[in-house]
């Protein structure tokens, strides 16, 4: 099985420039899963085609992970309507509701979708990928990680999360062919964030995870992704930064 993986939107918590806040796009036999649907992310797809089969899974209900799903909503309706799309796009979302954000998703009349939940029982099967969800209880609000698991490939994005509960990041990482991992800040920053990853602690959660690879992402848009890599490859050598549009092959 191929599987690309396309970094659509590596930033946050706005787009600048040829960046957009978080997305990543994966291919695979005939299908599509968007991993988060942040501000710009629509602007690098290729639609209608890429409607087709197209699974969206949403994290949780921050706007920079969101802020593109009206836009797709829309296309779909749009190419529905133009009779250039037969099959529903699939949204896939936390239960709970937060600002009104889900709401509004679910009430978006002009869209052509489907609605599914996402918690911890939860899991789905797309083509040879299990799908499934684990609340990380380390961001601000309810956030989930996502893990795509076939036989030969596992494939886990952690999305937003902070340092509590880092052992229980560490376990749903275990052993990871790739881990997506959110480094919003440098240690240079001197945040005293909980709710957010420095790289520093990414990689770590890299090597105590026994990741093969780690994919680092949700850069701040005014800090160059170089000083992201350097503090990461200090810890786990096996690190890239995500760039829009600078996909990673696997064949599996
Ligand atoms: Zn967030």
């Amino acid at each position: 099985m191929k599987i690309t993986i396309i970094p659509l939107g590596t930033i946050s918590p706005y787009p600048k420039k040829n960046m957009n806040c978080p997305g990543f796009l994966i291919k695979f036999q005939d299908y599509k899963i968007l991993l988060d649907c942040g501000n710009g992310i629509v602007r690098f797809l290729h639609l209608p085609n890429d409607l087709n089969n197209l699974h969206i899974f949403l994290t949780h209900f921050h706007n920079d992970h969101i802020g593109d799903i009206g836009a797709l909503q829309y296309a779909s309706f749009c190419h529905h309507n133009l009779g250039q799309l037969d099959q529903k796009i699939q949204i896939y979302m936390p239960d709970h509701d937060f600002r009104f954000n889900r709401a509004a998703i679910l009430a978006n009349e002009e869209s052509f979708a489907d609605y599914h939940s996402i918690h911890n029982m939860q899991t789905y099967q797309i083509g040879d990928f299990m799908i499934s969800f684990e609340d990380n209880h380390s961001h601000t609000i309810e956030s989930y990680m996502i893990k795509l698991q076939s036989q030969k490939f596992k494939l886990v994005y952690t999305s937003d999360i902070g340092t509590n509960n880092i052992e229980g990041i560490i376990k749903f990482a275990q052993n990871s062919d790739l881990l997506i991992c959110e480094s919003s800040f440098l240690k240079t920053h001197n945040s005293n964030s909980t709710t957010h990853m420095t790289a520093s602690r990414a990689a770590k959660i890299a090597e105590l995870a026994h990741a093969k690879q780690l994919l680092l992402t949700h850069f701040w848009p005014e800090e160059n992704k170089e000083a992201y890599l350097k503090e990461a490859q200090n810890v786990f050598p096996n690190t890239e930064i995500a760039i829009e549009g600078k996909k990673l092959t696997y064949s599996k």
